[in-house]
């Protein structure tokens, strides 16, 4: 693998050091904040090449995309449209039923992604 430049490598660092799921602005707020500024545009462009290498993940959402690390557990997210807090969740039945859709479609899976967007729990309290 190509050597990572010191601006990709630090934005790598902040994705790496939380389970959080990053978008741009925030990785390029931490990185002000860690005294290693790096313009949004070259954020933007470094987060897409790190996905591109499948050293973060990234999950589109309808209006940008988020990163998080690329080493944690399989997992999928439910978004919440109100305030945008994502949560993980990981149904081995869900898992299994797409194998079967693949099989039976003779398709190859390399990997999946589901979101579903939605009103968190926090958000319809508010509503009352
Ligand atoms: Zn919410
Ligand atoms: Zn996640």
């Amino acid at each position: 693998m190509q050597k990572l430049t010191a601006q990709r490598q630090a934005i790598l660092d902040v994705i790496n050091r939380s389970d959080k799921h990053w978008d741009a602005d925030e990785v390029a707020y931490a990185l002000k904040e860690n005294d290693t500024p790096i313009g949004i545009a070259t954020v933007y462009r470094g987060l897409a090449a790190l996905a591109e290498q499948g050293l973060i993940e990234s999950i589109q959402l309808a209006d940008k995309k988020r990163y998080e690390r690329a080493d944690k557990k399989h997992h999928d997210h439910l978004i919440c449209t109100d305030c945008g807090d994502i949560e993980e969740f990981c149904k081995p039945e869900i898992e299994k039923l797409q194998d079967l859709v693949a099989s039976e479609h003779d398709f190859t899976i390399q990997g999946h992604q589901l979101l579903l967007f939605g009103i968190c729990i926090r958000c319809k309290g508010k509503g009352i």
